[in-house]
């Protein structure tokens, strides 16, 4: 039976953090604020900003919905976004994905100023994971595959680590932080020539990839620790699984992340962290530039 890397304590370990940083801010008369933008009703971007409200609100940072009509024009959607820029009470801003048709999520994901953009979705953000830079967050589901082997005590220094999957927000910055780590990562992709080998080699595999229940026994051996990234619906089991086949998986390795209860709570639990981080860095920006 492999250890279950449960998300839950996880996402309250780093709650306590975001409350400790809440409760400063209080004294100071700043309430931390999450703004997220959504287009549409779709289920999953619904779910996902149903669940960053909760992880908000838990911990005392407010967060407040702006939500569009599917058929949004660009002007009303950039003019809503330019006035949570601007907006002094709001710290953070989330833009959820599938955006309407006609707003090209790569261009608007570059209009959040660098400040406020608490899911590392821009390229100032990415730039600055990718140096190091301590102003800059780091996409929430990359730092929740650190922190959930951090919280764990697994050990990553000097350990071969495979990501597979190398997508802007999950695969490839989870390998920059990692690496940050001193393990020794291999990105992995949908080209990779011999994935099977190098996922088997690794002392930990991180897989993120959104091909739900496609990784089986052949991927992974035994000792190792798995961290799978991936949610989807499975026809098959008619249920939410990861792309870890666990059933599969489980038995042969040491420790797994189960799906669902595994990421998702941590991922959201960063979110609202950053939110108090960011209202923190914005008051003590303000107090600078008072003291003239
Ligand atoms: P994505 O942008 O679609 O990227 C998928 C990556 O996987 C790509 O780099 C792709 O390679 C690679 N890939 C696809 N099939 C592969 C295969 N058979 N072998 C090796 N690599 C393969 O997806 P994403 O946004 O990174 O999300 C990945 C998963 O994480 C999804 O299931 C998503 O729902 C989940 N997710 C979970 C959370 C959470 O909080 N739990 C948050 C975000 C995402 P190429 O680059 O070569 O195409």
């Amino acid at each position: 039976m492999a250890i279950l890397l449960k998300g839950t304590p996880v996402a309250e370990a780093i709650g306590q953090r975001t409350a400790f940083a809440v409760s400063k801010l209080a004294a100071r008369g700043v309430t931390p604020t999450l703004a997220i933008l959504r287009t549409g009703e779709g289920a999953d971007a619904v779910a996902y900003e149903n669940s960053a409200v909760r992880a908000c609100e838990k911990y005392g940072v407010a967060a407040r919905r702006v939500t569009l009509s599917g058929d949004v024009s660009k002007a009303e959607f950039i003019g809503r976004l330019s006035a949570l820029n601007a907006d002094g009470l709001v710290h953070g801003i989330l833009v959820l994905q599938p955006l309407s048709p006609g707003l090209d999520f790569r261009t608007i994901r570059n209009l959040i100023p660098l400040r406020k953009d608490v899911d590392g979705i821009t390229n100032a953000s990415l730039g600055g994971v990718f140096a190091g830079s301590e102003t800059a967050f780091a996409p929430c589901t990359a730092q929740a595959v650190a922190e959930i082997l951090g919280f764990y005590k697994i050990p990553v220094s000097g350990k071969k680590i495979a990501v597979v999957g190398r997508s802007l927000v999950v695969g490839k910055p989870a390998a920059v932080l990692l690496t940050g780590k001193n393990a020794t990562v291999t990105l992995c992709h949908s080209h990779t020539a011999g994935l099977a080998e190098i996922t088997r080699a690794a002392d930990i595999a991180v897989i993120a990839t959104g091909r739900t229940e496609s990784f089986g026994a052949e991927y992974f051996s035994p000792g190792q620790t798995v961290i799978d990234v991936g949610i989807g619906w499975s026809d098959k089991k008619q249920k939410l699984c990861g792309d870890v086949i666990f059933d599969e998986v489980e038995p042969i390795v040491n420790a797994i992340t189960p799906v669902p209860g595994g990421l998702g709570s941590v991922t959201s639990s960063i979110l609202a962290n950053h939110t108090a981080l960011a209202a923190d860095a914005a008051q003590k920006r303000l107090l600078y530039l008072k003291q003239g």
